[in-house]
């Protein structure tokens, strides 16, 4: 069971140009029936939004550079891509500390990408948005660590996401629940 940090010190950039909330943490409760999971499973990512849908250029942006591996329409997270990196934390040492990640941006309705690009920090990957194969206009960010990662979710090897990205002038969580 693994219980501590597997990405040490790893920092991800913006996911959209302006303003965005997560609007659905890690871990809640999350009826994956559908997909052939359990009515009780856990949510396997984090989902965000811009704050003023509609008026803002709803692009989602790489957080981080790396090679698109996949790019596909699932019952869930719809329309995907699919983005995995190596983050080093110790490259001086003569065994050089690092490990691969992926993250997966799903709930697109378009995508800018392919398969065996490179991609740089802010590249524009897609846009959300309602379409056939979106199951909302919320992004749904999912991060994997393979061999790394916690057991138990509908996808293999999931880790909290939204603990990397620090300092993001995003809003709380508690400011879009009802008052
Ligand atoms: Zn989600």
């Amino acid at each position: 069971m693994i219980t501590s940090n597997p990405l040490p010190g790893l920092q991800l950039g913006f996911l959209f140009r302006r303003p965005y909330v997560m609007t659905s943490k890690f871990d809640e409760r999350r009826d994956y029936s559908r997909l052939g999971g359990s009515p009780n499973d856990k949510h396997a990512g984090c989902d965000y939004d811009l704050l003023e849908p509609g008026v803002w250029q709803p692009e989602v942006l790489a957080p981080f550079p790396g090679v698109v591996t996949e790019v596909g329409t699932a019952r869930a997270p719809g329309k995907f891509v699919k983005v995995e990196s190596l983050h080093m934390w110790d490259a001086d040492t003569p065994e050089p500390q690092g490990r691969f990640f992926t993250l997966t941006f799903g709930g697109l309705c378009k995508t800018f990408v392919t398969p065996g690009i490179l991609v740089d920090l802010g590249q524009p990957l897609g846009e959300i948005g309602n379409s056939k194969d979106s199951l909302g206009e919320d992004l749904h960010l999912i991060l994997q660590v393979p061999g790394s990662g916690l057991p138990g979710y509908i996808y293999p090897d999931v880790w909290e996401p939204d603990q990397y990205f620090p300092g993001h002038p995003r809003v709380s969580y508690a400011a879009i629940l009802p008052r």
